[in-house]
């Protein structure tokens, strides 16, 4: 091939008219310094273009209009239908969820400020509401949600799942659309099991809960992970697909028994029945959770890390005999009302007498239950009525306390396990 490098081939101009030639490789061409800086200013412009095409498509695709986003008042007010009490709890539920869209549709202008994510955590003791909230937010949003189990998570190189199997099932619920997972929100469910058994860094002894909250970590603050498409173990053979955690809303949820007494610790107060110092203040246990603070968690065991990543905490109180009652009847979903609804399915009237509710509760507190025991306690009041009803002739069905305290007896029932 003829040399060629004695002119430049873009500009035409020979070697004295520029200051010097950049030959190819194989000396057929050559390139003079100002058509390189020509060049140069292309591409720029022409990355420019396509990162800025990317964004407008991303404002798009992401398609947030503010104005048909649920407020804080109207999310609330959804959550109300279904969950009782938990007031604070729903309210800052509310609220970071509306900043969660309101993250989604912010445009990156010149005023460098970038509102950032708040992720939450809910702190309460078991079957008081967490999940349910969660479960709940998840029918209002259209933005992919999932709830996972911090439980199942273990360090690398540990038997369990990897911690990014967490974003697996968040894809799956996109339908693998990375993009739309990318703007999802994932509840973490039992964060607590995660915590380190003592407020000490240099205590050692479960090492595999601080390995997942370093892991954990990773995702809260936001950054590439390489989530395995089926989940489970990462395995070499499994391709993995890049979604980025810095739009993802987490919200974690954990009972963190016996946080009333790190929190009693640094209030100086003593929780009831633990103390007969009447120089402290004696604070009821419940009334402990609702001055839940991060250092608290930090002596619980959760890594500063972790905590910084969650900056709004909230508690969920104990629900009380009156709020046990409401949740038996009130909520949209609530499980007497399921019940009428399978018996109207079969043209019988089902009614449940004041007296039989306030029996049920008055169970579910006896066998320390909660919410969570109102239904295995319905459940096996109402077992032998749904075997005969539906073959029956009778029209309605009420259940009374003499019928509750008759079934329950004859199935022996003790305390099930919850
Ligand atoms: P947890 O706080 O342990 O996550 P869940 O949300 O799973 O508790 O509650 C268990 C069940 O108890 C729910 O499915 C629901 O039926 C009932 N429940 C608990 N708290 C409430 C509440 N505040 N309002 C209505 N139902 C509730």
């Amino acid at each position: 091939m003829a040399k060629n490098t004695n002119k430049c081939s873009y500009c035409g101009r020979g070697g004295d008219a520029v200051e010097f030639l950049v030959p190819n490789h194989n000396g057929s061409a050559a390139v003079c310094p100002d058509c390189i800086n020509q060049l140069h200013d292309m591409i720029v412009q022409y990355m420019g273009d396509i990162a800025s095409g990317a964004k407008a498509k991303k404002a798009k695709d992401a398609g947030i209009d503010l104005n048909k986003v649920p407020k804080p008042k109207e999310i609330k007010a959804f959550l109300d239908q279904y969950v009782i009490g938990q007031d604070a709890a729903k309210r800052y539920l509310s609220v970071a969820v509306y900043n969660h869209y309101k993250r989604l549709a912010q445009e990156h202008g010149d005023d460098d400020v970038d509102i950032e994510k708040s992720n939450i955590i809910l702190v309460g003791p078991t079957g008081t509401g967490k999940t349910l909230l969660a479960k709940t937010i998840a029918k209002l949003l259209d933005v992919p949600f999932t709830i996972v189990d911090a439980t199942v998570l273990t360090q690398a190189g540990y038997v369990g799942e990897d911690i990014e199997s967490l974003l697996t099932r968040l894809l799956q619920v996109a339908d693998y659309d990375v993009e739309k997972a990318e703007r999802g929100i994932v509840f973490i469910d039992e964060i607590d099991k995660i915590a380190r058994k003592g407020d000490n860094p240099s205590i050692t002894r479960d090492v595999s809960g601080e390995g997942v909250q370093q892991g954990l970590l990773k995702l809260l603050e936001g950054s590439i992970v390489n989530v395995p498409p089926q989940g489970g173990r990462k395995h070499p053979e499994q391709k993995m697909i890049p979604v980025d955690t810095k739009n993802i809303l987490f919200i974690c949820g954990g009972a963190f028994d016996g946080i009333e007494q790190k929190i009693a610790h640094r209030m100086n107060s003593h929780v009831v029945g633990y103390s007969t110092d009447s120089r402290r203040r004696h604070i009821n246990k419940d009334d402990f959770m609702r001055h839940v603070a991060p250092q608290d968690l930090k002596s619980f065991g959760l890594i500063p890390e972790i905590i910084g990543r969650l900056p709004i905490v909230t508690a969920l109180d104990r629900l009380d005999r009156d709020a046990l009652r409401r949740v038996l009847t009130e909520p949209k979903n609530a499980i007497t009302r399921q019940y009428v609804k399978l018996f109207a399915m079969d043209g019988v009237t089902l009614e449940f007498a004041d007296d039989a509710l306030d029996f049920i509760v008055d169970k579910a507190i006896e066998f320390k239950l909660g919410a969570r025991g109102l239904r295995s306690i319905v459940e096996t009041i109402m077992i032998d009525a749904m075997f005969e009803v539906p073959s029956a002739d009778e029209k309605t069905f009420t259940v009374t306390a003499d019928y509750c305290r008759r079934k329950l007896d004859e199935a022996g029932f003790d305390a099930p396990a919850v």
